[in-house]
């Protein structure tokens, strides 16, 4: 007797979303890809796609009802789209998760609920609440949603610096923060099951270029006690939260080895593509698993790791590479080379001694 074979939709059609429906049909699953584009790189290993605005209420049922589990390869899909998804039951990490991991004021809220350290900020709805802020110190306004890559955010110092940036930002709902003076950036990669496992892949060590993540290593060059606060931290977050599915921490690590919370995400992350050659399994097929209600896995640490992204022009002088031993080579395959635009990343390995 032969099974038909489950079916995983997932909402978006990037390199995250291409990815995932590679780990997914590895292991055994169908994917459907829900996006509007018609170039999107995830159709690349997706069994079927559905093009289509996130708000077509006739596609989104069609979809709902062709496939097992659902998921998303980015956070910024309509709240009453994932709202209306959730209802089927099938939707994982959950619509109060998304909603809480798309929200800096969200994060930063939940954060001090559950007592982990997070820098200083204040909600910042109409002009006047810029009034209420303390500007001796550098501060960085951002706009609540839709941020990415340094977009919608910018640092500033003074309160009419603040104005002017929050009316640029077109006075969309913003937080205003401190500004972390940080010895490092690091983020780590989480996932939970519905079976009650909850693994952290050790900390990745994260530099960026023009706010755009540059290179992610791992292992980070943080002492023991760190590391394992940061476990602390990310095991709590992921429980809190009741997730199920990878969730990516961003931290900043302090001169003294303190650390704060800067961001999450609810989904497979950029600096979590080490995973894909440096772990015995990827934070994609783990993703994939933790969705479809199978166990994930203890991640294992196999080779020192260096994540290098490919940014804009960068891709050409990979592309036409093959890989090697040390070397292992992802092109994204979109068709438009733009500045500042992720088109493919490289992983370095590196055997330990
Ligand atoms: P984000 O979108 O919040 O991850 O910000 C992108 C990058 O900007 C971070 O990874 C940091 O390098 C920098 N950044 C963001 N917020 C702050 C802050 N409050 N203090 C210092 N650097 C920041």
């Amino acid at each position: 007797m032969t099974h038909k074979k489950k079916t995983i939709g997932i909402f978006g059609g990037g390199q995250l979303g291409m990815l995932l429906a590679e780990a997914a049909k590895n292991i055994g699953f169908e994917t459907n890809i829900y996006c509007p584009d018609h170039e999107s790189p995830a159709f690349k290993f997706a069994t079927n796609q559905t093009i289509a605005e996130y708000d077509d209420k006739q596609n989104l049922v069609k979809f709902i009802k062709s496939v097992d589990y659902i998921t998303i390869e980015f956070e910024n899909i309509p709240q009453n789209t994932i709202n209306f998804i959730a209802k089927s039951g099938k939707l994982f990490p959950s619509s109060d998760a998304i909603k809480i991991s798309k929200d800096r004021l969200m994060e930063k809220d939940f954060c001090v609920k559950n007592q982990i350290a997070t820098n200083e900020y204040t909600n910042v709805v109409n002009i006047s609440d810029l009034s209420h802020w303390n500007y001796d110190k550098k501060s960085v306004i951002k706009t609540r949603q839709l941020g990415y890559d340094g977009k919608g955010q910018r640092v500033i110092n003074t309160k009419s610096e603040a104005e002017e940036a929050f009316k640029e930002f077109g006075n969309r709902p913003c937080i205003l923060e401190e500004f972390v003076d940080f010895a490092i950036e690091v983020s780590t990669i989480s996932a939970r099951d519905t079976h009650g496992n909850a693994f952290t892949y050790p900390p990745s060590e994260n530099i960026h270029k023009n706010h755009i993540l540059n290179t992610s290593c791992v292992p980070a060059s943080i002492d023991q006690k760190t590391e394992y606060t940061l476990y602390e931290i990310s095991t709590k977050m992921i429980k809190n939260l009741n997730y199920i599915g990878v969730l990516a921490i961003e931290f900043f690590v302090l001169k003294d080895n303190s650390i704060l919370v800067n961001e999450i995400a609810p989904r497979v992350h950029n600096s979590g593509h080490w995973t894909l050659d440096g772990s015995d399994i990827s934070q994609f097929e783990q993703h994939i698993r933790a969705v479809s209600q199978l166990k994930i896995l203890n991640p294992k640490l196999i080779f020192k790791t260096k994540m290098l992204n490919l940014i804009g022009d960068d891709v050409n002088i990979w592309k036409d590479k093959d890989n090697s031993k040390n070397e292992k080579i992802y092109i994204y395959g979109k068709t438009e080379t733009k500045k500042g635009r992720k088109m493919g990343h490289v992983n370095f390995l590196e055997e330990f001694k």
